[in-house]
């Protein structure tokens, strides 16, 4: 059976300072102790349970801020009450009470801790000084026997209170201190920050602190042979246990002198980024500060892991005990409820299409994660980004375009530990090498020749002609699943091409990649169409050019792009079609009429005439019809032709352009003639000769040469005819 030990460590400056003791604090111990206190006082080592925290006088101007999991006022894991001496400062009291909030969230214990906070004079350089108030062994619950554990720490171990009615720590801050009182770290210069040294004394009084003592030839370490639970993890540099030299010897008298005394707990390893945690051990002891600090040189003002170094600068503030610090605590047994960082998960966002130009593509990953650190970055696949809230959207740029599954890394460069990486978090877009320029069009067959000059192959499916506002994408123009291979030529019909005239005559045509570039134009007929300056400022056209000829255009295959890469056939004059339009009929006495003619004309001359059987128009006249691009409907009415009821062919030939013209076969019929009709016989005037041709062939009904009406019957209405016009001279 372990025999329960509770010692009471001494106590000088709480006594000694100490007017109200509110909570009937006692000082005794075992003779052994006592023996040993003397023993070190007389030897100038007096300062087992004072490891006072030293101010250097220099302005660090350095911040350490509170963990990120600490909510100030939020519920505490465990219950710290402080009693304050009488002439503690009003204003000091909410950084201690701050300070206190931090360790009482970060530890967990059922039983409530007990604070002395005292007010006084110190040593020289002395900021405060602290240590717990009763040190306990061989409790129910302990984890180790034989060992001295602060009386916190044995009380939440034992979930009891081992010392009822005591204080469990004790904190002396100094009087002639130039304090900051305020609790955002901000230390003016020359300040010393109080909530920083709170936190310090009270990591102290909760056990960090070790039992070793020197005097000055030989080191000495546990209370009457019993080591405190610190002492339990503390090796040299070659991984030999402190415990395992004899107390009282040179040979731990140089060890403790060593500067190479290392913490070997596993959970203050994990902290660490710089191997074992280090303490701090110079080659000349430093009575209070030696063995129970973490060394200063290893944790320099700003690293979070240096709130338990020995010395503390003005202007420098660190309000979080760090990860080293509470994984120590884990070690001597402490219940750390450090709600810590984590990466919960990474899922795909927006996926942005293929970069054709070099085969990448945008990808955004939302991050969730929680408790995470707020200084430093989060690296999210080797790329750094500003830490945001959870669930964060982080975008990666430049991602290849591979169509292979992606694995996510995400992790804090300040909490490196706090990293996860989330297998085949999403599937890259395929790649898009695909590059295709246009090498053929012909806006009359609707036929578009493209050809894949990228360097690989792929379905064209993204891609997009567009022509004025009507679009379509490639890949439904040939049958599902198409790879065009890298050098490929593919003819495409695009059915839905408006197919009117005038897209013949003039218009454009462009070829769009998947991220909205134009990668390949041409216009034609004349400029100004809808998509030539978008075209323009993707350097693939030149605004204002435009083809000028006729169809298929066909690009030279050379590389460059605009209007001189594109070969066609120029404009020929051409009289594409003449019908007969409207006739006025004979038009009595002249027999005459006037014939109107319909031409559909490609490319005709702009100067000099025209010619229609004869009958010249000025071209100019009929300009801008007749434009560069030609096609042109004209009426043009020919006059005084003769009706003879004869059919009539038509020429159309041009003044100024030799070469073109056209001949139309019985175009249209003239009318029959409408002169003189009443002059049967002929003889030159409507007379008595005729009236007596109609009486010879009265009553005739079929081939009747006297039928002047022409309504098939030679009768009255004939000779009425005659008579109307009687004495009319037909020259
Ligand atoms: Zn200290």
């Amino acid at each position: 059976m372990i025999k329960q030990t509770t010692y009471v460590l001494f106590l000088l400056t709480f006594i000694g300072l100490n007017t109200v003791n509110v909570l009937g604090q006692t000082s005794f111990g075992p003779p052994s102790l006592q023996a040993k206190i003397t023993e070190h006082t007389l030897s100038g080592d007096c300062n087992l349970s004072n490891p006072g925290l030293k101010g250097t006088g220099r302005d660090e101007f350095t911040k350490v801020d509170p963990p990120q999991w600490f909510t100030p006022g939020a519920d505490r894991a465990a219950t710290i009450v402080v009693s304050y001496s009488q002439g503690f400062p009003l204003e000091a009291r909410p950084a201690l009470e701050y300070a206190l909030d931090i360790w009482g969230q970060l530890l967990n214990s059922q039983i409530t801790i007990w604070v002395q906070a005292n007010w006084g004079s110190l040593g020289a350089g002395v900021l405060a000084q602290a240590g717990p108030e009763t040190v306990h062994s061989n409790f129910s619950g302990a984890p180790l026997s034989n060992r001295l554990y602060a009386g916190a720490l044995a009380n939440s171990l034992s979930v009891s209170d081992l010392s009822p009615g005591q204080p469990d720590i004790a904190i002396t801050f100094g009087d002639v201190i130039n304090w900051y009182y305020g609790l955002d770290g901000n230390t003016p210069s020359s300040k010393y920050d109080f909530v920083t040294v709170a936190l310090h004394e009270v990591g102290h009084g909760l056990g960090f602190i070790g039992s070793a003592s020197h005097n000055g030839t030989s080191g000495f370490i546990g209370l009457s042979g019993i080591p405190l639970i610190y002492d339990v993890f503390v090796e040299t540099t070659d991984g030999t246990s402190i415990l395992s030299y004899n107390s009282g010897t040179v040979s731990l008298g140089d060890a403790l002198q060593s500067d190479g005394l290392f913490w070997n707990g596993v959970e203050g390893g994990a902290g660490s980024t710089i191997g074992r945690p280090r303490l701090y051990a110079p080659t000349n002891w430093n009575t209070g500060s030696s063995f129970s600090h973490l060394r200063e040189s290893s944790y320099l003002s700003g690293s979070e892991n240096s709130l338990m170094t020995p010395f503390l600068g003005t202007a420098e503030a660190i309000h979080d005990p760090g990860p080293v610090v509470k994984g120590m605590f884990a070690d001597m047994g402490w219940d750390t409820q450090i709600v810590t960082c984590g990466i919960l998960s990474a899922v795909s966002g927006l996926q942005l299409p293929c970069n054709p130009i070099n085969s990448t593509y945008t990808q955004q990953v939302i991050v969730t994660y929680e408790n995470n650190p707020t200084t430093g970055v989060i690296v999210v696949n080797g790329t750094s980004h500003a830490i945001g809230t959870s669930p964060q959207t982080i975008t990666l740029v430049n991602q290849p375009a591979d169509g292979l599954p992606v694995d996510v890394e995400v992790y804090f460069t300040s909490q490196p530990d706090c990293i996860s990486t989330f297998p085949a978090a999403y599937t890259a877009i395929d790649p898009c090498c695909l590059d295709l320029r246009l090498v053929e069009v012909n806006p009359i067959t609707k036929t578009i020749s493209i050809r894949n000059t990228g360097n690989c192959g792929a379905v064209l499916d993204g891609f997009s002609f567009y022509s004025e506002n009507l679009s379509t994408d490639l890949g439904t123009l040939l049958p599902i699943g198409s790879v065009v291979n890298s050098g490929d030529t593919v003819s495409l019909v695009w059915p839905e091409w408006t197919p009117e005239f005038n897209v013949v005559s003039k218009g454009e045509l462009a070829i769009v990649n998947p991220v909205s570039q134009i990668i390949d134009y041409l216009q034609w007929g004349s400029a100004n169409h809808s998509l030539e300056l978008s075209a323009s400022v993707d350097n693939v056209w030149t605004n204002n050019t435009f083809i000028l000829g006729e169809p298929p255009f066909t690009y030279n295959g050379i590389g460059g792009f605009g209007l001189n890469e594109w070969l066609y056939t120029p404009y020929e004059c051409t009289v594409v079609s003449a019908t007969s339009g409207a006739s006025s009929g004979c038009t009595a006495p002249l027999n005459l009429y006037t014939q109107d003619v319909d031409l559909v004309l490609l490319n005709a001359p702009v100067t000099g005439t025209i010619n229609l059987n004869g009958q010249n128009f000025n071209l100019a006249l009929l300009y801008p019809l007749l434009s560069f691009d030609g096609i042109a409907q004209v009426t043009l009415t020919l006059q005084n032709l003769l009706s003879n009821g004869l059919p009539v062919n038509l020429d159309v030939s041009f003044s100024d352009n030799a070469t073109c013209s056209a001949s139309f076969n019985t175009l249209f019929t003239a009318p029959i003639t409408c002169f003189c009709t009443n002059d049967v016989n002929g003889d030159g005037v409507v007379n008595v000769g005729d009236l007596l041709d109609v009486l010879a062939e009265f009553g005739c009904t079929s081939n009747c040469i006297a039928d002047v009406t022409g309504d098939g019957f030679v009768n009255v209405s004939d000779l009425l005819s005659i008579l109307s016009e009687f004495g009319q001279v037909c020259v």
